[in-house]
């Protein structure tokens, strides 16, 4: 029984790691103007981003607005 309650302690641990780690790495790739201007490209291309709407120059993709950065 005791090594069972380990075992699932052990993999509850290794879940928030991995979510941690995932997590932390998403928010140090959406740095750059692909990422906080007000209008971004989907794709998130490099040199994308704008504070007009448009199209990404890299990809062709209408911009969308950056909800994250809309307030
Ligand atoms: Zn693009």
């Amino acid at each position: 029984m005791k090594s069972t309650i380990f075992k699932t302690v052990i993999l509850s641990f290794t879940l928030i790691g991995l979510a941690a780690c995932s997590s932390s790495k998403e928010d140090s790739k959406k740095t750059g103007i692909a990422y906080t201007s007000t209008y971004v490209c989907p794709m998130h291309c490099e040199g994308s981003g704008s504070d007009k709407a448009g199209q990404c120059p890299v990809c062709g993709m209408d911009y969308v607005l950056n909800k994250e950065n809309s307030k």
